[in-house]
């Protein structure tokens, strides 16, 4: 029997899209390497906030912290609304941070400018005399993505999609029936085939023979050990370095390790660096004075992947007709893949989906040979 849509990768974009292509009927199997979530989506920080620097993301984010509070509901378990605060030490950041001032507002999103005395007062833990201003968003929060992205593939399963674990897909090509798949247990045939393989993409696209404008790179997280009185802190993002941290059970998780170089998916470093784990401790010691003495007792690393323009592939690929990508999330991919996942199922079942997904398309690069890999997760 012909499925009539295989989805390659059960991370939190196949995952969101297996769910709502099934809870629209279609008949869908899952292909996933491994068991599902336990690529980058399971390495995660897991922030979903609105401070990004263009509209449609904000939009993602912000639909994803719906969806998050629809799916794991909100608290502890769920969605931590704890609130984002991004801060600078640089006086020239202040025009763009405005300019995001009023982006957000305008959108309806809570946002406010705080200067340094003001940041002292709004958040006494935190070491504020060396900060120019911050903006805080105080509805922002946190997920715990493999919960989302499990939640996500069991209500798939729930709705009839047929989840095959340890099934990696080897090769892609077509013939008249559809697309093929080569697989350890044989070849899968499909009307409709989307790849949603992280980091992994490139390297199956380029083994089919397939054009990729997608590039692998590695970003690392560390956690601390649990804090006997953990001050009360949002998530936290510091310019110029990009470090950040956000609260993890009663410690915190703190990057950011990203490395701007391709790396190869198959061969990488999964451990953290012993480096960044001092670089990191250092800084966070001097940034809260009460954890001076804290210590990091786990890390690790993920792959994200990146595009010449920093937005994602969302759409049908040129060469093989019925293929399609859901990649390329820049390291944001927990913010962006759910609705985007929900607007390519639109697509594929040829409703009218609720974002214009042109701007994505897949083969928006034609003619680039190569780029520099440039990280997501910036002011502007
Ligand atoms: C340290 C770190 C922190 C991050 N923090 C954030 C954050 O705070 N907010 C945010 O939005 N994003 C964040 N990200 C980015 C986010 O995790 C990724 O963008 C997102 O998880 C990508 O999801 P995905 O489903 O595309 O890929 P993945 O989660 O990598 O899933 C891909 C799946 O495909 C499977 N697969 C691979 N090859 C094959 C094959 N040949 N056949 C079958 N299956 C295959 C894999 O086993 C895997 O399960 C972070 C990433 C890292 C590493």
């Amino acid at each position: 029997m012909i499925p009539e849509v295989v989805v390659i990768g059960a991370g939190i974009a196949g995952s969101a899209l297996a769910y709502y292509l099934s809870s629209a009927g279609a008949r869908v199997t899952v292909l996933e390497r491994d068991y599902g979530g336990l690529g980058a989506t399971a390495r995660s920080a897991g922030l979903l906030t609105s401070q990004l620097w263009n509209s449609l993301d904000i939009r993602l984010a912000r639909t994803t912290q719906d969806i998050s509070c629809e799916l794991l509901g909100e608290g502890r378990d769920g969605f931590q609304r704890v609130g984002f605060l991004r801060v600078t030490r640089d006086e020239s950041d202040l025009v763009a941070m405005k300019k995001n001032l009023e982006t957000y507002r305008e959108m309806g999103i809570r946002a406010e400018l705080l200067l340094r005395e003001e940041l002292q007062d709004r958040f006494p833990p935190i070491r504020c005399d060396d900060l120019v201003a911050g903006l805080h968003t105080p509805e922002d929060g946190f997920i715990d993505p493999y919960d989302l992205a499990a939640t996500f593939l069991s209500r798939a399963r729930d709705g009839g999609a047929v989840i095959r674990p340890n099934m990696a897909v080897t090769r892609i090509g077509s013939s008249p029936k559809g697309v093929t798949l080569e697989t350890a247990l044989g070849e899968v045939t499909a009307e409709r085939v989307i790849l949603a393989a992280g980091a992994w993409c490139p390297f199956l696209l380029k083994g089919s023979g397939l054009t990729s404008y997608l590039r692998p790179y590695r970003v690392q997280a560390l956690v601390t050990a649990p804090l006997e009185n953990p001050p009360d802190l949002p998530m936290f993002h510091e310019l110029p370095e990009g470090y950040y941290f956000r609260p993890e059970q009663n410690g915190l998780l703190l990057g950011d390790g990203t490395e701007e170089r391709e790396v190869d998916p198959t061969a990488y470093n999964a451990n953290a660096d012993f480096a960044l784990l001092s670089e990191v401790a250092g800084w966070i010691s001097r940034r809260i004075p009460s954890l001076e003495d804290v210590k990091v007792v786990k890390g690790w690393a993920g792959l994200c992947v990146a595009t010449p323009d920093r937005y994602p592939l969302v759409g049908q690929v040129d060469e093989v007709d019925g293929l399609y990508l859901l990649a390329g999330f820049n390291g944001l991919g927990v913010m962006r893949a759910p609705p985007l996942a929900l607007a390519l199922a639109d697509y594929i079942l040829g409703r009218k989906p609720a974002i214009d997904l042109s701007p994505l398309s897949p083969s928006r690069f034609r003619g680039v040979s190569d780029f520099a890999i440039r990280e997501g997760f910036t002011l502007q």
